[in-house]
């Protein structure tokens, strides 16, 4: 058996967007700046994926700017947000403590240049407070960003009370939503949302094409200086068969979308039932409160990369609690972030399903990660503490 099961990392293409990208490449490749048919048609195509795109987020197409991606839009939306703050003497940013490392890093370079910056702890359910965002509200602060949805443990944020907060206090939000676009529904109006991220390989587009939500009368900072292309807010040639892909991907993930969400959910409570069999083990984030198709584990006394080589070949494609930083392997701040220790966030694994998963395919998941988890603890000298008493367990 063969099952796919790291979506969170990236999709597989459509084949609808894969007819709309060949489709471009073949038939619309002239250069949407150029003023002769061939380049107008290309326009045409630009525009029409564009009115795709912002209709599904209730959003006016000339507050979307296609960019290279999720990273891109994140970087765009914070600095432009802070440049703006600046201009106004205010220098404070409140983010919180699992966003994806696009935010992170991008907050890490502004505290270079003199912004302060508050992380909202996240708890153990993987769920902001808003009593808490409230109480880091200030005077200088310039910007809230906070996630739709977490990439490795599924939790969804309440963006829409967010939102509201932050217009009643004049304060710019933004939210990296590359894990809800096209799994979640979205309405930028309604939720308050100033700035939104997106990503077209996360919901079956093609990788390096993504698209940053602006609301009107925000003014964008270029990353990209040059031509005038995206109303001068990302200069370059735009990507039009990734585009055209993109607005493909979305809109066939967007009418799927209720039933989709039922079945992987289904799929997705039948494995958190069938994994927390396992000794030892548990469920990280919110059991309810996360993403159709998102399952993320701990178990203890065993490593996380082992697991899954072990169960890539058994046919299962799956990610760890742990990223590769410098060459060593550092517990992701995600599953830190929820209150998991160093050693038991080694143990994780996620498990991110699709949209084709059967339950005969979560049978044998279920059934090969215990094998494999008993397998391991089996040799494993941190298991043998902790059943001989010398080290106690944390999870139960
Ligand atoms: C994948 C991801 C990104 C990065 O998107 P790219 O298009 O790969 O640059 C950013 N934020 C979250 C939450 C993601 O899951």
């Amino acid at each position: 058996m063969n099952i796919y099961a790291d979506n969170a990392a990236t999709t597989k293409m459509s084949e609808a967007a894969v007819r709309a990208m060949t489709d471009c490449m073949q038939n619309c490749f002239g250069n949407p700046s150029s003023l002769y048919r061939i380049g107008q048609r290309a326009k045409e195509r630009l525009e029409e994926a564009r009115l795709a795109v912002a209709d599904i987020i209730h959003a006016e197409p000339r507050e979307i700017v296609f960019t290279s991606g999720g990273s891109e839009a994140d970087n765009q939306a914070l600095l432009s947000a802070a440049m703006i703050g600046k201009r106004k003497g205010k220098n404070h940013i409140i983010s919180s403590a699992f966003e994806h490392h696009a935010i992170l890093h991008t907050l890490k370079k502004l505290e270079k240049n003199g912004f302060e910056v508050t992380l909202l702890p996240v708890h153990e359910n993987g769920i902001i407070r808003l009593a808490e965002l409230e109480a880091a509200m200030r005077e200088d602060t310039c910007l809230v960003t906070i996630m739709m949805a977490n990439n490795e443990i599924g939790t969804i944020q309440p963006v829409g009370a967010i939102g509201e907060l932050c217009r009643q206090k004049g304060i710019l939000f933004h939210t990296d939503a590359v894990q809800a676009v096209g799994h979640l529904p979205i309405d930028v109006k309604a939720q308050n949302i100033d700035m939104l991220s997106a990503s077209a390989h996360k919901f079956h587009g093609a990788k390096g094409v993504g698209f940053l939500y602006c609301r009107k009368g925000i003014a964008l900072s270029n990353l990209i200086e040059g031509g005038a292309q995206e109303r001068g807010k990302r200069a370059g040639t735009e990507n039009l068969a990734g585009i055209a892909a993109m607005a493909a991907a979305l809109k066939e993930s967007v009418d799927g979308m209720d039933r989709n969400n039922a079945h992987q959910a289904a799929v997705r409570d039948y494995l958190i039932q069938g994994l927390s069999e396992i000794p030892h083990s548990a469920l990280n984030g919110d059991a309810k409160q996360r993403l159709s198709g998102n399952v993320n584990f701990s178990f203890e006394g065993i490593e996380g990369e082992s697991l899954l080589i072990l169960l890539d070949q058994r046919g299962i494609s799956a990610s760890s609690g742990s990223a590769c930083t410098s060459g060593a392997l550092d517990p992701s701040h995600v599953l830190l972030s929820i209150g998991r220790i160093h050693d038991v966030a080694h143990g994780s694994l996620r498990l991110s399903i699709g949209e084709d998963i059967t339950m005969e395919e979560a049978d044998y998941i279920i059934r090969n990660v215990k094998e494999v988890v008993a397998y391991l603890r089996s040799f494993s000298p941190v298991w043998r503490d902790l059943v001989t008493g010398k080290k106690e367990f944390i999870l139960q």
